[in-house]
């Protein structure tokens, strides 16, 4: 069952955290609408695409699809681009580094003119005059990585960033003691082996910090609710020994 983070009249921020079985891995898929307009961040791939697409219905049509945001290129976050493209008239966003990958989960031509690709440092978009911050996230986990931050709900959609590996019905919660939650849900252990370096991490806490983040929400597993368990959290990873300063 979808999840609704945050909803006023004209603006919601849904999760669906239940939508894999068998033997991918836990994820979860969101989206952001405002004013019937949606955007479906890290879609995922064909394990989830037909419930996905059926479920959103519910919150947005399909043909106010105005774009898909893909963190980085692997096959959990946007392996069901040809469906997408097929089904609506969405743009595609995804950091330049990933954009000519892209092409090859789809069948020849249909990506054509419907990938735009992120700068390095990021851009604003509007969705219907919103304006949603993609943020730079590089290394965390792949090169040319980002995240969203929604001004309105004060969520932060930080893809890989905070990742925990539990069931779906516990994907649904939120983390309520940050070290219980990162020492037994692989939390430590998935960002020592995917995230790049302390330098990328550091960098990364500090460009969030500036912001008025009231909700991280990662792509697998739990959330981290609340000022004091962002903050945890983040004081966590800021110090965060992992990738090539363990190699
Ligand atoms: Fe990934």
């Amino acid at each position: 069952m979808a999840v609704v983070l945050y909803e006023d009249s004209e603006h919601k921020c849904v999760a669906f955290t239940d939508l894999v079985e068998g033997e991918g891995v836990q994820a979860n898929q969101f989206a952001i609408v405002h004013q019937g307009h949606g955007m479906l961040l890290d879609p995922g791939g064909n394990l989830v695409y037909k419930q996905l697409f059926a479920q959103i219905s519910d919150y947005f049509a399909p043909s106010n699809m105005q774009y898909v945001f893909a963190s980085h290129a692997d096959p959990d976050i946007i392996s069901c681009l040809n469906g997408l493209l097929l089904m609506t008239d969405a743009k595609v966003l995804i950091a330049q580094e990933w954009e000519r990958f892209l092409p090859h989960f789809c069948q020849k031509g249909i990506s054509a003119g419907r990938l735009v690709s992120i700068p390095a440092q990021g851009l604003n978009i509007s969705l219907q005059g919103l304006e949603l911050k993609v943020l730079p996230a590089h290394y965390l986990h792949t090169v040319g990585n980002f995240h969203i931050y929604d001004p309105i709900s004060k969520i932060l959609f930080s893809g890989d960033v905070g990742a925990s590996f539990v069931d779906n019905d516990v994907a649904a919660t939120t983390v309520t003691n940050v070290s219980e939650h990162v020492n037994n849900h692989g939390v430590i252990e998935f960002h020592q082996r995917y995230m790049t370096s302390n330098k990328a991490c550091k960098l990364w806490v500090q460009m969030i910090r500036s912001l008025d983040v009231e909700w991280i929400v990662p792509q697998h597993g739990s959330s981290y609710k609340g000022k004091e368990t962002v903050e945890a959290f983040l004081g966590w990873f800021e110090n965060l020994q992992c990738g090539i300063d363990l190699l």
